[in-house]
């Protein structure tokens, strides 16, 4: 892709993060909240038994994952349905959506230990007919987004990559309609992720008809903003997103409003946008904090303090992250909102 010809900023976008993840690992690059401790899966896989157990019970259930990485949060979330759960385990088949077959690899090892059924999946959008379960942390920031620039009056521009370099482009037509909830003023930035929103809708109107929830973890807004927020992460520092497409992950703030008006639109209940740090507060992180405090050796207590910290503090991930649950419309209040 190095001397990539005219390109639109999302395909470029996708075609850069699709080798990304095909090569590189990207977690030498950066970290992600399953990663920094398992409690943060562990407290997912209690939001998920709580919200099967107010379910009726299904012949078949989809626990589904999207971009699931190296399997992390998925291993932990298994680690407590088997222990806690096992009944539910049972009825359950567990759907990875992950279009990296070096990652898949890899989950596969990650997962081998656990005795249910595992499918890979290219997409969301070959998820069986089933009521589902689906978790999806840092997956929507890695799908392209597209940028516009208000011009004033009517006019617009759209930006495009070529060689290296973004520059923009008159558009004739916006691809959504121009109504916005705060004032756009010339020269601002209008990013629109239309694979997340598409995701969003199919996945609500399933949630719809076959019953269950998701949740999306993420970090963005939550509520509407202009700006550019792509950035390119490798090895830890930022870089541009330009120069050498496919050797640093590409990602953008999610509008989370957007989402949840979409999703809304297809008669399901959405809870949130909130906070990560509430979110796992409401969970019952600092108490699962305290007893493994009250069970680890003291050179380790340290380790977990810090990891704890980074998920639920608002200068680290507590507050740009957000978490947003799309529920059937039957079912109660799921925990953490
Ligand atoms: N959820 C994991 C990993 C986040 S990295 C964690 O929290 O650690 C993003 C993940 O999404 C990777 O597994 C990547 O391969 C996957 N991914 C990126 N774009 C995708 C797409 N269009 N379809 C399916 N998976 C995708």
């Amino acid at each position: 892709m190095k001397n990539c010809p005219e390109m639109r900023l999302d395909q470029f976008m996708e075609k850069a993060n699709a080798a990304y993840y095909e090569k590189r690992d990207p977690f030498s690059d950066f970290i992600t909240a399953p990663e920094i401790s398992q409690i943060f899966g562990e407290l997912i896989a209690v939001w998920i038994i709580t919200v099967i157990r107010s379910m009726s019970k299904p012949d078949k259930l989809a626990i589904v994952e999207a971009g699931p990485g190296r399997g992390t949060l998925m291993m932990d979330i298994l680690r407590v349905l088997f222990r806690s759960a096992p009944d539910i385990c049972q009825y359950c088949t567990v759907f990875l959506i992950e279009t990296s077959s070096r990652l898949r690899q890899i989950q596969e090892n990650t997962l081998k230990n656990y005795e249910i059924e595992i499918q890979w999946l290219d997409s969301v959008y070959d998820i069986p007919t089933l009521p589902l379960i689906m978790v999806a942390n840092e997956f929507l920031d890695a799908l392209p987004i597209r940028q516009f620039i208000y011009r004033g009056g009517k006019k617009w521009d759209e930006n495009y990559v070529s060689q290296g370099n973004m520059f923009h482009k008159p558009i004739s037509q916006l691809p959504f309609s121009p109504v916005f909830q705060r004032p756009i003023k010339v020269g601002d930035t209008v990013e629109v992720n239309e694979a997340g929103q598409d995701i969003v809708q199919y996945v609500s109107a399933h949630i719809c008809h076959y019953g269950g929830a998701a949740l999306f973890i993420d970090y963005g807004y939550s509520s509407q903003v202009w700006g550019d927020s792509l950035q390119a992460i490798a090895n830890r520092e930022k870089v541009s997103p330009f120069v050498s497409p496919g050797e640093a992950d590409l990602t953008a703030h999610i509008d989370f409003p957007s989402l949840k008006e979409i999703a809304e639109k297809q008669n399901v209940t959405v809870y949130g946008i909130q906070t990560q740090g509430a979110f796992l507060k409401q969970l019952g992180i600092l108490i699962r904090e305290k007893i493994l405090l009250d069970h680890v050796p003291i050179e380790q207590r340290n380790e977990i303090r810090s990891s704890v910290q980074r998920l639920i503090d608002p200068t680290e991930m507590g507050d740009l992250f957000k978490v947003m649950a799309i529920c059937n419309a039957e079912l109660c209040a799921p925990p953490g909102f």
